[in-house]
């Protein structure tokens, strides 16, 4: 604070000009810099001044009193705006009246609210009513201003819900003596007695005499918005938007103009585009003689801006005219604020507007088209993660807001499959199958999900779990299937025996039975009592259920263009996991240049698979398993033939097993006794093979190639089955490119040991079927040791997929399933800053990647290296990944499109900022480049 002189506290607009812009946020908050810049646009603001943050942080470096010189700067700045508007700021005759209005760099709910018409006090009030020639006005402006004067800047209002605002109790009483029923009605006698006993409540309450000095009125609203910055709300904000408490607020003095002077004057609100359709029309609403906030307080019922031409013709043309202006020169879409003064337009506020997922696609693209940006913008402003929106069922947001009103809502959990459906009940994956068999829509509903719940899963529209991270065995299906999901509600019990799930509610316990309808959004992590109407989305119904021509699909159409101009941009190439020829073929249609993971131990479940499985698993001795594994050839060699026939010539991952034994094993006595019958032996002696098998978290026994290493046979005949697949469709003109992939490998032997049995069983194959096929043989980099050695393994792999979930688990310790426990406090105590499961944590993970990148390519130049853990259709890890190098991303089916557009993104963002650093003077060390973005 040395020195005070110099520094330039406040920043005038008015008439034409500014002394800021629309870059100076930083300095003048959201709401002032949109001022300036419109100010210095010819859009007609009412002139006013803004005074800094840095004036802020000042304030609170004094000890919360007011920086030396401010009130000078404060004066000064106050006869300019006397000067353009012809008032004066006290001045009996003609007063000025100004609003004090806070404004942080980014929107802050929880900040001081507007305080309008100061500046009255009761000589200044006949001045403005001899004016204005309208006594009621000038009465009904000093009331307002006394009771917002009282509440934001004196502290008056009330902080509980049940506390009543002593202004509005006051009114209240005034109007029942009077026997008035809207406020419009009062005469001005009534105002006057109001304003005084306004000031009367005001001592009584706070000992202090109302300040008629317009001045002091001034200095008191300031401090206040400064000491707004620091109170409970916005403080409990900032923490939870990770907004720094240094930043803080920037406070607008700005003339009044008056909505609320008669017939030919009014207030509004109004976007620029829909923001929920993205619909290029103006969209809005006003009130006719209101002033500031009256249009969203909803005492009135507002017009929609479209009535505005049959009233207002004039002005009507204005604000479409100012409409046009601030979209050209923002360059998005906004969100204004604006009021109308006997026949005079003035905008008040302007801001990048909130929209819909489809609202963003939709103004991206057409701006376009419309020349207002280019096309690498529009593939920058849309939020990848908001093509959910895009892509799944959605609740009719009417229905479903009066579900929550009528106390419907049950949960809330994660979202972890977004989309909207509503079904019965169901607690048994069996029942799912074998209800949807009936024709009925069912959830199926669970404590939590495991493999053998697969086709079960397959038969329900979603899932919804009690226990489970959004790495779940649920939330990963959910994703590879494209179904709703919400996991992790605690307040879920189940009974499997009555069948029922209980929810602990604050009003005890909320029983739902088996055969309940229920709703659950996935989007948004909430469940719902009973039906609630569904739309499915277009761009679904074109590409995946081809109900809906692309002709009468304008949806499809602008996403299917935006996506194009993203696959124009990006260098990642996009693969999807999947296993099965339907799943193969909705991530072609999603664009899906390859499969990244296919993980077999999902075939096991399929049709007639289980048993030769389970029969392979009880086996004594390997002859015992080879004949199992005889049964189960043929039918693993279909799901392969099936996979390859589906996507042609593009190449197909297939991971060999990986899971432990004891998943495909049934854990039920009913189940147990079945197979004992059907190979023979005593329930004992399954029992005693199960316990045996059995593994908890983290899973980290006899898994991945470990299970090929002791049991051999279980590779050759996948290999077997994948090389005769391959074969086949060749043999039917498709060129298929299998790539076997070995997980868990963490030591070079171990991938050594099965990369020649896969090359000796091709061998055989190819030998026997008189034909060759192109393949490769590669792992999974997973385990730390993998990384750090993965110079030494690149020697026999002929490419690298980073297994991201389990590389996350073991890196970090913690394991994927139990993480759900810890994970809240874990991110409230800022310990992780995100899900490490969701985005890859680019200090500890990322670290082993670049190792293992690093040193694969070192012994293979030019190595192919992919990503095929759930991160792979995050976009933050996506950019991650477009820095690292890597050649492809593979991820869920309907996340395609967002890791498409995330990897363009990744290249345009880089772009922009080397064109940043070139700009940049040049220093005396070459600025290194750097590889990773943080
Ligand atoms: P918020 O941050 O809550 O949007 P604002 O500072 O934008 O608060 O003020 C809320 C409303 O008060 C504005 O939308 C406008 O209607 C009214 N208002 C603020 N300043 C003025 C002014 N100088 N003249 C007329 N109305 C104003
Ligand atoms: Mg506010
Ligand atoms: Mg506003």
């Amino acid at each position: 604070m040395a020195k005070t002189k110099g520094v330039k506290r406040t920043y005038s607009f008015g008439s034409g000009r500014a002394e800021g812009n629309k870059d100076m946020k930083e300095l003048l908050g959201g709401k002032g810099a949109g001022l300036a810049e419109m100010s210095n646009n010819g859009i007609p603001v009412p002139a006013g001044f803004t005074i800094t943050t840095e004036a802020c942080t000042e304030f609170y470096a004094a000890g919360k009193r007011m920086p030396r010189g401010l009130e000078q700067e404060m004066h000064d700045a106050l006869s300019r705006v006397e000067s353009l508007t012809g008032k004066g700021f006290g001045d009996a005759g003609n007063p000025l009246l100004v609003s004090v209005r806070s404004g942080a760099r980014v929107s802050m709910p929880g900040m001081m609210d507007t305080v309008l018409n100061l500046g009255l006090n009761d000589r200044t009030v006949e001045g403005l009513a001899r004016r204005s020639g309208n006594d009621r006005f000038a009465w009904d402006s000093y009331r307002r201003f006394c009771a917002m004067f009282g509440d934001v800047v004196l502290g008056m209002k009330p902080e509980r819900k049940e506390d009543r605002d002593p202004f509005e109790e006051l009114l209240e009483a005034k109007k029942k003596t009077l026997g008035v029923k809207v406020d419009s009605e009062l005469s001005v006698k009534a105002l006057r007695e109001l304003v005084a006993e306004f000031k009367a409540e005001i001592r009584a309450r706070r000992k202090l005499e109302f300040p008629d000095d317009p001045f002091e009125q001034l200095r008191m609203a300031v401090s206040a918005v400064f000491r707004s910055w620091d109170n409970d709300r916005a403080d409990a904000y900032r923490k939870l938007n990770g907004i720094p408490s240094d930043w803080g607020t920037a406070v607008t003095i700005q003339s009044m103009v008056f909505g609320n002077l008669g017939e030919d004057s009014g207030t509004g609100v109004a976007f620029t585009r829909n923001a929920a359709t993205g619909e290029n029309e103006f969209y809005g609403e006003f009130l006719v003689n209101a002033q500031g906030e009256d249009v969203v307080a909803g005492t009135r019922t507002p017009q929609k801006i479209g009535e505005m031409e049959a009233r207002w013709p004039e002005m009507a043309r204005q604000l479409e005219e100012v409409r046009t202006r601030l979209e050209r020169h923002y360059r998005d879409m906004q969100d204004i604020e604006f009021t109308i003064e006997r026949g005079r337009l003035y905008v008040l506020q302007t801001r990048t507007g909130k929209r819909t997922g489809l609202a963003a696609v939709r103004i991206a693209v057409e701006m376009a088209d419309e020349k207002i940006i280019s096309r690498e913008e529009a593939v920058l402003r849309v939020e990848p993660e908001s093509l959910n929106h895009v892509l799944r069922p959605i609740f009719d947001i009417a229905a479903k807001e009066a579900a929550i009103r009528a106390g419907r809502l049950l949960a809330r959990g994660l979202p972890a499959g977004p989309g909207a459906a509503c079904g019965r009940v169901v607690l048994f994956a069996e029942d799912a199958v074998a209800w949807k068999a009936r024709g009925e829509t069912v959830i199926l509903a669970r404590h939590e999900t495991s493999p053998e719940d697969i086709r079960g899963m397959d038969a329900a529209a979603g899932f919804l779990t009690a226990f489970g991270g959004m790495t779940s065995h649920a939330a990963l299906v959910a994703r590879q299937m494209g179904k709703v999901a919400v996991v992790g509600c605690p307040v879920l019990s189940f009974d499997y025996q009555a069948r029922t799930m209980t929810v602990a509610t604050d009003q005890g316990p909320r029983v739902v039975r088996e055969g309940d309808w229920i709703s659950v959004d996935g989007l948004l992590g909430e469940v719902i009592e009973g039906k609630i109407p569904t739309q499915s989305s277009e761009v679904v119904g074109v590409l995946i259920d081809k109900t809906v021509k692309p002709a009468a699909a304008a949806m499809y159409r602008l996403f299917t263009r935006l996506l194009g101009w993203a696959d124009g941009v990006r260098r990642l190439k996009v693969r999807a996991n999947a296993d099965q020829p339907d799943q193969a073929r909705t991530a072609i249609a999603f664009g899906a240049q390859g499969i990244g993971l296919c993980r077999t131990e999902h075939m096991f479940f399929g049709e007639g698979k289980i048993g030769p499985m389970r029969e392979m698993i009880v086996a004594e001795n390997e002859a015992e398993r080879r004949t199992a594994l005889a049964k189960l050839l043929p039918l693993q060699r279909e799901d392969f033939a099936g996979l390859f026939r589906a996507m042609g010539s593009r190449p197909v991952t297939i991971r060999t097993i990986d899971p432990p034994l004891h998943e495909f094993l049934p854990q039920d006595p009913a189940g147990q006794e079945e197979l004992a019958r059907a190979t023979g032996r005593t329930l004992a002696q399954v029992q005693a093979r199960i316990a045996e098998l059995v593994e908890s978290n983290p899973m980290l026994g006899n898994r991945g190639c470990r299970l090929g290493i002791s049991y051999p046979e279980i590779t050759e005949m996948q290999a077997r089955a994948i090389f005769e697949a391959a074969c086949e469709v060749a043999a039917e003109g498709v060129k298929p490119q299998p790539e076997v992939m070995i997980p868990l490998v963490g030591h070079w032997k171990e991938l050594a040991n099965q990369a020649k049995l896969v090359h000796e069983v091709a061998a055989r194959v190819f030998a026997e079927r008189k034909r060759k096929v192109k393949y490769s043989v590669g792992t999974m980099i997973e385990v730390p040791r993998g990384a750090l050695t993965a110079g030494e393994i690149a020697r026999t792999a002929e490419f690298f997929s980073f297994g991201t979930n389990d590389l996350t688990q073991t890196t970090f310790g913690i394991s994927r399933d139990d993480v759900g426990t810890v994970l809240n406090a874990y991110v409230q105590k800022e310990i992780y800053s995100v899900d490490p499961f969701v985005t890859i944590d680019r200090d500890g993970v990322g670290v082993l990647m670049k190792i293992a990148i690093a040193a694969g390519r070192a012994t293979r130049p030019g190595m192919k290296i992919g990503i095929c853990g759930e991160h792979g259709g995050d976009p933050n890890s996506v950019e991650f990944c477009d820095a690292l190098g890597l050649d492809y991303v593979s991820c869920s089916p309907y996340r395609l499109p967002i890791a498409r557009l995330a990897a363009a993104q990744a290249v345009l963002k880089r772009r922009i900022s080397e064109r940043a650093m070139a700009k940049k003077p040049a220093r005396k060390k070459p600025a290194k480049r750097r590889v990773v973005p943080r």
